[in-house]
């Protein structure tokens, strides 16, 4: 499955969307040196601007406090030309992560991550989702393979990958299985499935044994290794696997193509083109 192809098809379709919606901007906030986070930020950059949307790059020192921090978010809250915020993660250890998510307004939330967006995924009425799972969606739908009654064995738990990937695959009526650090024979649930996500973080995790014949094998791992970027699932399982998605070249295209489709949403949310369930009492800046 090609996530190249289709992510630059989105893309296209998405700067046809911001051509008419005008002046879109997408600020992203980047504290320490990670040298991965900047990678990320630098293609997220790219891909706004290619996109026609604007890219606000606003960058903090790892030693910046907690309060410095939620300043600048409320203050990207505040300031009506920016449509989009995100938190590049993770955040130095003496920052309180989920206060920062918190602390972003959700209708600007382009991640996904706010409990209130996080929430509304949980009841199956979607607002912002988080762009990684919502592009093996896209790639599940492009490639037609069949979700609905499927059996679906997410590994990974996280908050930002396996938990909205499981919710999604659910509310797409497959029978989804979570699996996680602490699961069991893992190679018993696996062998199960008709697709397999795999969102660990640990390089061939998912081996050829592990995966039944003609099964949809998403691979949404990046590990840093001598021989470059791999993802979770060993190559062999391209011999067994109907469908897989390779690394790179496969969901981490899709990640960044969805993350400017949520920007399109929030500038459609604050125009007031699309209805964003607010909290009852809570005065959004939408
Ligand atoms: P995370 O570290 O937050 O979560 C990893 C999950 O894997 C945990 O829930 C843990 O329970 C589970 N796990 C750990 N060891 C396991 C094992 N042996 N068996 C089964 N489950 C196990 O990671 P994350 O943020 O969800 O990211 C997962 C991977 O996906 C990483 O490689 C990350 O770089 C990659 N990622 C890629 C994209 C993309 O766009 N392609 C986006 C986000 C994350």
């Amino acid at each position: 499955m090609d996530g190249r192809a289709l992510a630059t098809r989105i893309r296209a379709g998405i700067a046809a969307d911001v051509a008419e919606l005008g002046q879109l901007a997408l600020a992203t906030v980047l504290v320490g040196d990670d040298p991965a986070s900047h990678i990320y930020i630098r293609l997220k950059h790219e891909a706004a601007t290619a996109a026609g949307i604007e890219p606000i790059d606003r960058r903090l020192p790892a030693d910046v406090t907690e309060a410095e921090l939620l300043e600048l978010v409320a203050s990207l809250n505040g300031d009506d030309d920016i449509d989009g915020v995100l938190v590049q993660l993770p955040l130095p250890a003496h920052i309180d992560e989920a206060r920062v998510i918190r602390t972003v307004d959700p209708v600007k939330d382009v991640d996904g991550y706010h409990p209130w967006n996080a929430g509304h995924l949980y009841l199956g009425r979607q607002t912002h989702v988080p762009a990684t799972p919502l592009g093996v969606m896209a790639l599940l739908t492009e490639y037609r393979i069949p979700v609905a009654g499927a059996r679906a064995v997410v590994i990974g738990r996280s908050q930002i990958v396996g938990k909205p990937m499981a919710m999604l695959l659910m509310h797409a009526n497959a029978t989804v299985t979570i699996c996680h650090s602490r699961t069991e024979e893992l190679q018993r649930h696996t062998l199960d499935a008709d697709i397999v996500v795999a969102a660990v973080g640990h390089a061939a995790l998912l081996a050829p044994d592990m995966v039944k014949q003609g099964a949809t094998v998403v691979d949404v791992g990046m590990n840093r290794t001598d021989a470059g970027i791999v993802g979770d699932v060993d190559p062999g399982v391209a011999e067994v696997a109907g469908h897989i998605t390779p690394v790179p070249g496969g969901v981490g295209p899709m990640t960044i193509a969805l993350l400017l489709a949520n920007t399109v949403r929030a500038a459609r949310y604050r125009r007031g083109l699309l209805a964003f369930p607010q909290p009852e009492g809570y005065v959004s800046r939408a």
